[in-house]
């Protein structure tokens, strides 16, 4: 339990080194998918939100953050915690995954010059792109469209949640973000069908 607890202290140096590893090769902002998938498939091993509770490097660096003598320390928004604001925040991001997917479609069928710079949000794009320490192109230019999407969606997240973070208790991203909704809503289905079984 302590090795968990003192490795969860450190896994924001995760979150860290995926921004670094980006201006060596923007590639690497595939690593992303990791983050994305692994706290389903735990959730499906384990029943509860392990990635949540011990594993994501993001929740490390919003704590280390929200400690930080900058930290304001203000009570989370009862709107985030018990409203409606956690589902707008997963519309929007299901959006801009679909729109990731879209534009990533078209690059490939070369009906689309690839969108190679960060975007924050889907409305501020930092044209140009990154500096590159291992400027290796794939030669595959839907993939570096896409490296660059998922390299926008981090950012983005990273931002807002580490401004939360500061602003309010450390971890308040965590009660809208994407995959917690999801989680959540994911883990209510999973009791709910293990209680119907139960009960035949
Ligand atoms: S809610 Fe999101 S940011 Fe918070 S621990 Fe889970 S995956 Fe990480």
């Amino acid at each position: 339990m302590n090795f968990k607890l003192k490795n969860h202290r450190l896994l924001f140096i995760g979150t860290l080194l995926y921004f670094a590893f980006a201006f060596i090769n923007i590639h690497f902002a595939m690593l992303a998918m990791a983050c994305m998938i692994t706290p389903f498939i735990l959730l499906v091993r384990d029943k509860k939100k392990t990635w949540c509770q011990g594993y994501c490097p993001r929740a490390s660096l919003y704590t280390k953050a929200g400690k930080s003598p900058f930290a304001r320390g203000h009570k989370t928004p009862k709107s985030f915690i018990k409203g409606n604001v956690k589902w707008y925040v997963l519309a929007y991001f299901s959006l801009n995954l679909l729109i990731m997917l879209g534009t990533t479609i078209r690059v490939a069928a070369g009906v689309m010059e690839p969108m190679n710079y960060p975007r924050f949000l889907l409305f501020f794009a930092f044209r140009g792109e990154l500096p590159q320490l291992l400027p290796i192109a794939s030669g595959v230019q839907w993939l570096s469209h896409l490296s660059y999407r998922f390299f926008s969606m981090m950012m983005t997240t990273s931002v807002i949640g580490l401004l939360m973070s500061l602003f309010y208790k450390p971890r308040t991203w965590c009660t809208i973000c994407p995959v917690a909704t999801m989680s959540d809503a994911a883990l209510k289905g999973i009791k709910s069908t293990g209680s119907d079984t139960t009960g035949r």
